[in-house]
């Protein structure tokens, strides 16, 4: 990474004194993506569940990093990449979106991009097929950053996004997860909220560098198992679960919503880096194992800094992720080691 980016400021020297920018160069690029972290553990995985997280992962990086490659938009990519993992049934996004306890699906998506600095965002939508899909639809076509509820899903038809029964995100996985919750939720005597690990993970995220030298991030999530109706999480709001900045990272986030939007984790990554010059890995690593550790909030994030280097910190057992970096080398995760 240190000799492409010298590589990069020798080219830029030369490059940008003859007045041209430094964009027109063609970029390394590279990508890593999330499916939610959590209580993820290999005793309760069968063999093949654990195959099939792998296949789904590795064909949605492999897809996004092909895009980058062949020149597109970070966006473009984010939100192509975030697809294949909003249509799989195995993912808290899209299909396979974990229920609130009224046994509804409430979806929550956000992009951002750091150069301009704009970002889109829906919350609460329950008609909407593609969440990022819309949530990119705000950053072009509103003057707002985040639209929620029929608001959202009104705008998102007025550009032609066709309206889906709320049903098709239904899955029997998903809802037996609602019933034992909802079971331990009535038994405590709580009405709602007290999630555990293993009823919420699932939500999807991508970071990609573009050939621009763009950095682009994205998330997309059902939420939490059980949420009270009306609840939004963090993937929506920008700096709690999404933030990207071009002077120094971007970040798409997974775990507890309400610890990443009071701890602001995303954008806190970033600042750290950019007002205190340490690390990408080590801002995260603090960020994600001191302060939120110390506050009790569980997840993890996935990141890219300036230089195409790549982050994936979590503080749970487990985080579905993978990354092709900006050498090509491709790796997939799902527990604390990579599987390859
Ligand atoms: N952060 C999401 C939320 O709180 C859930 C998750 O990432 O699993 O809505």
């Amino acid at each position: 990474m240190k000799r492409t980016f010298s590589l990069k400021t020798m080219l830029c020297a030369s490059v940008c004194s003859l007045g041209l920018s430094f964009s027109t160069l063609a970029a390394d690029v590279a990508i890593v993506i999330h499916g939610g972290a959590g209580t993820i553990l290999k005793k309760n995985m069968t063999p093949e569940l654990e195959k099939a997280y792998i296949a789904k992962l590795t064909e949605a990086v492999k897809k996004g990093y092909a895009l980058l490659q062949s020149g597109v938009d970070g966006e473009t990519a984010v939100v192509e990449t975030i697809q294949v993992l909003e249509q799989s049934p195995l993912f808290n996004a899209g299909i396979g979106a974990v229920y609130t306890f009224d046994g509804e699906h409430e979806l929550d998506a956000s992009i951002m991009h750091g150069g301009t600095l704009n970002a889109g965002a829906v919350a609460g939508v329950k008609t909407i097929a593609s969440p990022i899909a819309a949530a990119r639809a705000v950053l072009e076509h509103s003057p707002h950053v985040m639209l929620s509820g029929t608001g959202a899903e009104d705008f998102a038809q007025s550009l032609g996004m066709e309206p889906v029964d709320n049903h098709i995100f239904d899955t029997e996985r998903r809802y037996k997860a609602l019933e034992k919750a909802r079971e331990r939720i009535l038994q405590a005597g709580i009405s709602y909220g007290g999630q555990q690990g293993n009823e919420r993970f699932g939500t999807v995220g991508a970071v990609v560098i573009d050939k621009q030298g763009n950095l682009v991030a994205g998330t997309s999530t059902g939420g939490m198992t059980a949420k009270r109706y009306g609840r939004i999480g963090d993937s929506p709001v920008i700096g709690a679960g999404t933030w990207a900045d071009n002077s120094s990272c971007a970040v798409s986030a997974t775990g507890h919503g309400e610890y990443f939007i009071r701890y602001h984790v995303a954008a806190d990554i970033c600042s750290r880096m950019k007002y205190t010059g340490v690390s990408l890995d080590e801002a995260a690593n603090t960020v994600i194992n001191n302060v939120l550790v110390e506050a009790g909030g569980d997840g993890g994030i996935i990141a890219i800094d300036h230089d195409g280097n790549i982050a994936a910190v979590f503080n749970s057992a487990g985080m579905y992720r993978a990354q092709i970096d900006t050498d090509g080398k491709v790796k997939v995760g799902i527990y604390k080691e990579w599987v390859e």
